[in-house]
């Protein structure tokens, strides 16, 4: 019998870099960073993502112990798969099976590709999350990761319409967060300056946006949108005449798929372009899904994010069967990495809605779109009654009042055998409390119009209801609330 040759790291990246035909700067092309693969057909990029896959699974049989351990329970054999057709036969990976192997097998688990004698040698970075509820879970990443990453970053960047010459400004913290490094690494790709403003307070970060000529922004929507403000309220800088902002990107919360949001954020920084960008810290800590300049310019729809397919396959799922669903219906995004050296996880929960579409779109990339971007994890979101409520949604209500502020929080609780939602909200400083009772209703009744579902309004003093000024990453999870789990659930 013949020996099964072990695929190995290098035959792994050497098969990833060989699907990346834009090696070389500039980009291949004006319009395209990387034209070849942006343009491919669809029936092309099947195969690409076939291939990747079918070696995936080698990859993770021979590298990954705890991937070896599942496949060899379900009796799966890495030659069982044909196609993408095959997909549902294959495990999927959850949050918690990685936390619970890292508490089983200290420090890092053995999930990863690299062993951790490895990554101490060849390593590039350590990202974490978690820390609320859990420990810091620890994902480790290589040169070879770092690299896909900043072509990622790039080509993203490069739909946007940035080019050299671009000065960019990253307000977040960077700490073992993926978002600001990928942004940095993804400029410098581009061979354009960036300026780490993490470290400092809004005033601080708006001298320097000032001062060095900043064009573009970079950071989470609610603290763009607050620093925004900011400028003009406290300090008397119009972001259109006093600064040289022309192009905004943000991540880690739906914001800019939320129409009212985005109206929000471009006015207040003068009418700067803001586009949106996501991913993941565990199965895909860069550019996933990024939005598409054109189609919101040409045709003047919401948000609509291309997916990097040929670096990842998206699945949408049915929430609670997990059955595949056709394009159009909203369901949870499952993802599977096929770039990374480090974890390339298979299938993925993600937990995020997401509607995917294949529709043409008008700046010729034939990457898949998620449309309306990503609208809000499934697991903070809130079911009273019988009916979901998005936090997406409620945003898109609170932002499309202008007589209410930017923040809000939506609260669910039992009382007595009954479910009740409230909605907390703030009044503009300027709306006199004779006007309370009137913009109360009409909010209600919004609310009902748009969920179907009757939501108690409280209107709450200005600047009372949380805010993240420190552009922090845990801002999505303190809008929702569930009082209704018990203790410590
Ligand atoms: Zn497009």
């Amino acid at each position: 019998m013949a020996v099964q040759k072990k695929f190995s790291r290098r035959d792994w990246t050497r098969l990833v870099n060989s699907f990346r035909y834009q090696k070389r700067r500039p980009a291949s092309s004006s319009k395209y960073w990387d034209e070849r693969i942006e343009t491919m057909s669809r029936d092309e990029l099947r195969q690409v993502q076939e291939t990747k896959l079918k070696a995936l699974l080698h990859y993770l049989r021979d590298n990954s112990p705890w991937y070896r351990r599942r496949f060899k329970e379900m009796g799966l054999e890495p030659g069982d798969v044909r196609g993408l057709e095959d997909l549902p036969k294959l495990p999927m990976t959850k949050k918690e099976d990685w936390s619970q192997n890292q508490v089983e097998k200290p420090p890092f688990g053995d999930f990863h590709c690299v062993t951790p004698r490895q990554w101490a040698r060849d390593g590039w970075m350590l990202y974490s999350t978690g820390g609320t509820t859990a420990k810091p879970r620890f994902f480790n990443f290589t040169h070879h990761d770092k690299d896909i990453w900043a072509y990622g970053w790039a080509r993203a960047y490069w739909s946007y319409g940035l080019r050299p010459g671009t000065v960019f400004f990253n307000t977040s913290v960077y700490g073992p967060f993926p978002g600001m490094w990928g942004s940095q690494y993804g400029a410098h790709l581009m061979r354009c300056p960036i300026i780490p403003g993490g470290g400092m307070d809004s005033r601080r970060r708006l001298f320097f946006i000032q001062e060095t000529n900043v064009t573009c922004v970079v950071g989470v929507p609610s603290y763009v949108l607050h620093l925004g403000q900011v400028a003009k309220s406290e300090y008397g800088i119009d972001p259109a005449k006093d600064t040289k902002v022309t192009d905004l990107v943000t991540m880690a919360e739906p914001g800019p798929c939320v129409p009212s949001s985005k109206q929000r954020i471009e006015e207040a920084w003068g009418g700067a372009r803001l586009h949106d960008l996501f991913g993941h810290t565990e199965c895909f800590p860069m550019a996933a899904g990024w939005s598409c300049a054109e189609e919101t310019a040409v045709r003047g729809r919401p948000m609509r994010d291309h997916l990097s397919e040929d670096l990842g396959i998206f699945e949408v799922l049915d929430s609670e069967t997990f059955d595949p669903l056709p394009p159009g219906r909203r369901g949870v995004l499952v993802v599977t990495n096929l770039w990374s050296e480090g974890i390339p996880a298979l299938r993925y929960l993600m937990g995020d809605y997401m509607v995917y579409s294949t529709e043409p779109c008008a700046c010729g990339r034939t990457f898949a779109q998620a449309d309306g971007g990503l609208m809000g994890r499934a697991d903070h979101t809130l079911r009273v009654r019988g009916v979901w409520i998005i936090p997406g949604a409620v945003e898109e209500v609170v932002r499309g009042f202008p007589d209410l502020d930017d923040e809000f929080q939506l609260v669910a609780d039992s009382v007595g055998d009954r479910d009740i939602c409230t909605l907390r909200v703030e009044p503009r400083p300027t709306i006199p409390k004779e006007a309370w009772p009137a913009l109360q209703k009409k909010v209600a009744q919004e609310m009902r119009f748009v969920l179907g579902l009757g939501v108690e309004v409280e209107l709450c003093a200005h600047d009372s209801l949380p805010r993240f000024q420190r552009g922090d990453l845990d801002a999505k999870a303190v809008r929702v609330k569930d009082l209704r789990k018990a203790p410590g659930a």
